[in-house]
C-alpha cells in the first residue's frame, strides 16, 4: 500500500552504507519510521528530504515491517533553523522530546500541530527558548501527566497565593502550604505564566518577552516534573546548557515583538 504522509522528521538513523532510517512525525499516522534507502548519498532526491527537522509530503510505501520511502517533496525549509546555531539546538530539543514522549504511532493532530507551530515559530525567529518551554509544558499530558494548575490542588480553591508542590503535582493555594514541606514559593506573574505555558496557543506564548531568569526558573519546574514522573532526560540537553554557559560566544538578538512582559 502506497500512502502519501504530511510529515516532519524527527530524527535519523544512518542503516548500512547508504541507507537512512526515518522517523517522522506524520499527520495522518502520528509517530512512523520509513527506510530511506540511498538517502545518505548527496546526489540521493531523499537527501534533502531526509534532514532533521523537514516539513514535507512524504510517499511511503508500506509492507509487512518497516516502511519504505518512495519521495518526498518539502512544505517548509526552516532555513533560520539551520543557520542559526541557538534555533538548531531548540528545535532538536523540541523533536526529540517528542520523539521520546510519543511512543505509539496512534494519529494525534494536536501534536503534529504543536511541532509543525513551534518549528515554525522558531523559524520566523521567536524566542527559541520560550518556545521550547512551551512545548515541554504541553507535551506533560501526552506522557500522562496532567497537572493541577486551574486550582489548589489539595481544597479546590482559586484564590489566594500559589507555590508549586511536585509532590502534588501542581498548585497548592496558601491555606494549604503546609502539606508539601517542599513547595517552591511563586509570584502571582509565575503563576500566570505556568497557566500561560500550559493552556494558550502557541502564536501567544511566541510573543511573549520573558526575562532570562523567568524562562530559568519555569523550565526547572518543568524538567524536574519530567524528571521525577517520566525518566525522560534529552540528549539535546547538554548542549542547550553548553550555549547557556558561553553567552558570549552567541550574542543574542533583541527580540523585536514586545507586546508583553511578565513581573506585574
Ligand atoms: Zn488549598
Amino acid at each position: 500500500m502506497l500512502n502519501r504522509v504530511e510529515g516532519i522528521v524527527l530524527k535519523t538513523q544512518d542503516y548500512g552504507e547508504s541507507n537512512k532510517i526515518v522517523t517522522l512525525y506524520s499527520r495522518e499516522f502520528g509517530k512512523i519510521t520509513a527506510m530511506a534507502r540511498g538517502a545518505k548519498k548527496p546526489a540521493s532526491r531523499l537527501a534533502a528530504i531526509t534532514q532533521p527537522f523537514t516539513y514535507g509530503s512524504f510517499l511511503i510505501q508500506q509492507g509487512r515491517g518497516m516502511g519504505t520511502m518512495q519521495q518526498g517533496e518539502q512544505i517548509e525549509s526552516y532555513r533560520h533553523i539551520r543557520e542559526d546555531i541557538e534555533a538548531t539546538a531548540y528545535a532538536s530539543f523540541v523533536v526529540e522530546l517528542i520523539n521520546r514522549a510519543v511512543e505509539d504511532s496512534t494519529p494525534q493532530p494536536a501534536i503534529f500541530n504543536l511541532l509543525q507551530q513551534a518549528l515554525h515559530a522558531i523559524a520566523d525567529e521567536y524566542d527559541p527558548e520560550a518556545i521550547a518551554l512551551f512545548v515541554e509544558w504541553k507535551m506533560l499530558p501526552v506522557t500522562g501527566i496532567y497537572p493541577t494548575l486551574h486550582q489548589c490542588a489539595n481544597c479546590g480553591a482559586t484564590d489566594g497565593e500559589f507555590s508549586f508542590s511536585f509532590q502534588q503535582i501542581g498548585f497548592l493555594c496558601h491555606r494549604c502550604f503546609a502539606v508539601d514541606p517542599y513547595i517552591v514559593r511563586l509570584t502571582p506573574a509565575q503563576v500566570k505564566l505556568i497557566r500561560t505555558f500550559y493552556t494558550v496557543a502557541i502564536d501567544q506564548v511566541g510573543k511573549l518577552t520573558l526575562k532570562k531568569e523567568t524562562k530559568k526558573f519555569i523550565k526547572k519546574i518543568v524538567r524536574t516534573i519530567y524528571e521525577e514522573q517520566t525518566g525522560i532526560r534529552l540528549k539535546s540537553q547538554s548542549f542547550l546548557d553548553q550555549l547557556d554557559r558561553l553567552p558570549q560566544y552567541f550574542p543574542k538578538k533583541e527580540n523585536p515583538s514586545t507586546s508583553q512582559e511578565e513581573g506585574e
